[in-house]
This record gives structure tokens, sequence and C-alpha cells, in this order.
């Protein structure tokens, strides 16, 4: 019997990686993006080598980035550095997510922006404009978004995240400071990842709990002026900053979706949420695209696809739950910074065991 085409929702690197893999086997999914022009999405834009091989597959060549070969830990008055197991690289999302949709459409795919999905109801996705659809197959792949009646749990309140991300403008002084680089700096309830990527500009983007902000008024404005003054490394990085600060709340880290709706794949951050200090969740979007788009065309139901990835996901994210937890308090973080330090052949280890196997 011939199914219909998988209809797509999200544009991110989980859509068009799924896009991807279907356009070159001769499938022409439609894939609905709601932005009109690709933005530069919140994130690390840390790309692990585990995620440039997962995009060379993909037939994504010519990233320009900014190199990164080691790991730099700040935990109040630590210091620690180790090399990466291998290369990796910064990258801006604006780019990564522009290079990928191109490569989704000369595939094969449709591409359809400026459609924000809103709601799934009885087997039936409606549009902004009132459209309804009724795909065969849904791949969900809204990341950070939710949809309503496909929304991940909330985390319960007292543990929710922000993310939150400032950019820094490029400058001699501050490619001496960072270099080749991916630093964490590590905060009570909080961390912040600093990295450079194309031109030399830099990303500075945190994660922090919801109840810290609430003791600087919400305002991240007031806890980036106060992890300044705790941390001179932090502040020399701020110096650099530029206007504007972009947020994301409620970030569900740890969640995995273990058991979906008949015919939706759920991929991405709509499938598993690894903490971000691991600097996995690209990879992770890309891979459960591909391994998503693979299942579909050897006739996986979405449920026993749900099942595998989330087996796939359950090490890496466990691993990274563990650091995240260890690095957002005082004592444990300088226990993580003197890992480091003194064994800094397993903190490669640590970011080996981070990535998903696919
Ligand atoms: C603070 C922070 C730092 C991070 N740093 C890193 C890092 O350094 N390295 C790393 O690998 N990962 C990092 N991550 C994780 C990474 O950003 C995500 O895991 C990744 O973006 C997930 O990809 P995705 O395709 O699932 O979703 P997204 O990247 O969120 O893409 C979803 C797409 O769907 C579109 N969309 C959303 N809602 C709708 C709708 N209703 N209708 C139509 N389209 C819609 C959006 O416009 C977007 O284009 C970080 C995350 C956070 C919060």
């Amino acid at each position: 019997m011939r199914r219909s085409d998988p209809l797509i929702v999200g544009g991110g690197p989980a859509g068009t990686a799924a896009a991807i893999s279907l356009g070159v086997s001769g499938v022409r999914p439609i894939l609905l993006e709601r932005q009109h022009v690709t933005g530069d999405a919140l994130c690390g834009g840390f790309l692990s080598w585990r995620t440039l091989e997962t995009l060379g597959r993909l037939g994504i060549e010519g990233l320009d980035g900014h190199a990164i070969d080691r790991l730099r830990v700040f935990a109040g008055t630590a210091t620690a550095e180790a090399r990466l197991p291998h290369k990796a690289l910064g990258v801006s999302r604006q780019q990564l997510d522009s290079l990928l949709l191109a490569r989704a459409e000369a595939v094969g795919a449709g591409i359809e922006r400026g459609v924000t999905v809103r709601e799934w109801r009885n087997g039936m996705l409606e549009t902004a404009d009132g459209t309804r659809l009724s795909p065969e197959t849904l791949f969900l792949a809204s990341g950070k978004h939710d949809i309503r009646g496909l929304a991940r749990p909330r985390p319960e309140a007292g543990t929710q995240s922000l993310g939150i991300r400032v950019r820094l403008s490029a400058h001699p002084a501050l490619t001496r400071l960072v270099g080749g680089a991916i630093e964490l700096h590590m905060f009570e309830q909080g961390y912040c990842g600093v990295e450079l990527q194309e031109g030399g500009r830099g990303n500075l983007c945190l994660a922090v709990r919801k109840s810290r902000l609430t003791d600087y008024g919400g305002d991240p404005e007031a806890l980036l002026a106060a992890w300044a003054a705790e941390s001179p490394a932090f502040g020399d990085r701020l110096t650099f900053r530029e206007k504007g600060c972009d947020a994301i709340g409620a970030v569900p880290y740890g969640w995995i979706a273990r058991e979906t709706l008949p015919g939706v794949f759920r991929l991405g951050d709509q499938a598993a949420v690894i903490p971000s200090l691991s600097g996995e969740g690209n990879g992770i979007a890309l891979a459960s695209g591909i391994l998503a788009a693979n299942g579909w065309l050897a006739g996986e139901p979405a449920d026993q696809f749900q099942t595998r990835l989330a087996r796939a996901t359950t090490r890496p994210i466990g691993i990274a739950s563990w650091l995240w937890h260890w690095g957002e308090h005082a004592d444990t973080a300088r226990l993580v910074a003197a890992g480091v330090r003194f064994a800094p052949w397993l903190a490669a280890r640590f970011a080996e065991w981070t990535r998903i196997a696919h």
C-alpha cells in the first residue's frame, strides 16, 4: 500500500535532517517552518566531532566556523583545561539552519515558510491561518516550542530552567581570551557556555534555574551583572557584549519521550532534551531526524521508533544530567574542575559518553 509522504513541522536540525534523509531516498516530504527568514536560534552553537560527522553524511559541507579543540572550566576560583577527544566547531545556528534548509530543498523537500502550526486535535493539525491538515505521518520537530495537544510535560515548579543568550563582538582581545576553547563557567544553580563562532564573534549562552533568576527579580541583566561580579573571568568576557538578549523559558532538561501517538514521530527537543552544557542537543536532533526517516522508510511504526530513540538517548542524557547536577552546586562544581585538571583523560571520556551513538 502506498503511504503518503510525511509532514514535518519545524525546520531546525531535527526537521531538516529528516527532510534530507527522506529526500535523498526519493520521498517528497513537506516541511512547515514558522519563520519567514532563518534566524539565529538560541543555542550555544557548539558542534561536536560526532555532529560534524553526521552533518557530513547529510551532505552539509563548507561550514565556516571557529575551530574548538579544548574544554575550559571555571568554578569559583578554580580553572581547568582539557583537550577534547576530537576537533569541534563553533557555528551560528543561522548558518547551520540555512545550510540544512537549502540542502533539504535541493534534495526535493517542499519547504513552506511562514506557516505556524497551532494545535493538534483528533489527528488533525491546525495552522495559524485556520488551515486544517490530517497527515498520515507527522514528524514533530518544533524543538523548543510546544504545540497544543502534543506539548511535552512542564518541569515541576522549583526545577524549571531557562536559557539566555547574548552575543559578544568580534575583537582580537576576545579571541585571545577564549581562543579555541569551549568554556563552561559554573555558578550556583546555573552555568554559562562561551565560544567563538564564524568571524570571531562570541556566543555566550547560559542555562539557569528559574528560582535563581527570581532572586534577581527575574531580570537577566541583574543576573549577568551578579555573575560578572562573582567571577572576574566571566566579567572579562561580558565586556565584549553586544546589545540585546534572547531568552527561552521552561526547558525540560532530562526529559525523554518514551511513548507517542500512532503516526507521530517525535524528533529533536520534542523527543529528548539533553542538558545543554553537553553541547549535544544538535547532534541528537540530527540523529533523530535520520533515524526517524530510515525507520519510516523501513515501515517502522512510530511507537517502535520512539522506543529506539529513547534507548539511544538514555546514556548521554543520564550522564549530562548528572554533570549538570554536579555543576550547579559550588562544592561539587569545584570537584568537577579538579577532575578536569587532574584527570583530563577522564574529561575527554565524559565528552565521548555524552554523544549519541547512531
Ligand atoms: C541555552 C542553550 C544552549 C544550547 N547550546 C547547545 C550547543 O552549544 N550545542 C548543541 O548541540 N546544542 C545546544 N543546545 C540544544 C539545541 O539548541 C537543541 O537541542 C536543538 O536546537 C534541537 O533542535 P530541533 O530541531 O529539535 O529544534 P529547534 O532548533 O528548536 O528548531 C525547531 C524549529 O521549528 C520551528 N517551529 C517551532 N514551532 C513551530 C510551529 N508551531 N510551527 C512551525 N514551525 C515551528 C522553529 O522556528 C525552529 O526553526 C542548547 C540549548 C539551550 C537551551
